[in-house]
């Protein structure tokens, strides 16, 4: 072997010991920073909003509890925008009346990329909003559903005069009265006040149905992943009363 050979080869070899070394370098270095990035990679926005069922609930109570006191939170809006541009990770998903009145987010003192709404006439669990739950507890990992009823509503009104009389209402409004007609019909034959019962069984129904909604809702309710549960607001104090 010539000296140019020798010294090519000796030049080779200490070229693949330098991208050798520099090999193990950077996998050490992936080695302590890859649980970093995956960490990063993972954290939800707002870490505080990872939280067990249980948690979850009791925290929307004390919010509701704040609201009904008068004494909300400031929330600090421009902060959140922040933080929400990498995600959400809403710590409970409410299903509730569309009515002006209620507004879940006030009622439960929350800000944004707290609470999943989907809101509809009479609070009730269409294919849409079973759907939009799916998204909300498989892809987002919310601990909570909440149907939110509320009392005077006037979808469940609507519905109980339409079954009484056995008109039928114009334009749209017949897909909603035979969405609500299962909770009126269950009313009637409880004593007291039809409407209040008939607002309780509409919320006691699409818990139960939400609960049941094969095949991710009902998993990961079974695996106690999530709890669903009723509450009806009250419209002259604002406290929301679990049913
Ligand atoms: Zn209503």
């Amino acid at each position: 072997m010539c000296e140019h050979c020798t010294s090519a080869t000796a030049h080779g070899l200490i070229a693949r010991r330098g991208v050798l070394q520099l090999a193990t370098a950077a996998v050490a270095a992936l080695a302590v920073a890859e649980p970093a990035l995956a960490a990063k990679a993972k954290a939800p926005p707002k870490p505080e909003n990872v939280l067990s069922p249980d948690a979850a609930l009791e925290r929307l109570m004390k919010g509701n509890e704040r609201y009904v006191d008068g004494v909300s939170r400031r929330h600090d809006f421009k902060h959140e925008r922040e933080v929400l541009t990498r995600g959400q990770n809403p710590f409970a998903a409410v299903l509730s009346c569309a009515d002006s009145r209620i507004a879940p987010e006030y009622c439960f003192d929350t800000a944004r990329g707290d609470v999943f709404v989907c809101r509809v006439a009479g609070n009730f669990a269409s294919d849409d909003i079973i759907a939009s739950f799916e998204y909300a507890v498989e892809v987002l990992s919310a601990p909570l559903i909440l149907v939110l009823g509320h009392e005077a509503c006037g979808a469940v009104d609507a519905t109980i005069k339409s079954v009484k009389d056995g008109s039928t209402l114009p334009g749209h409004l017949p897909a909603l009265v035979a969405a609500l007609k299962p909770a009126v019909e269950a009313a009637g034959t409880e004593t007291g006040d039809l409407l209040a019962n008939a607002i309780r069984r509409n919320v006691a129904l699409n818990v139960e149905k939400l609960k049941r909604a094969a095949p991710i809702l009902s998993a990961a309710a079974d695996a106690k992943k999530i709890r669903v549960v009723g509450g009806v607001y009250e419209l002259r104090s604002g406290r929301v009363n679990l049913v």
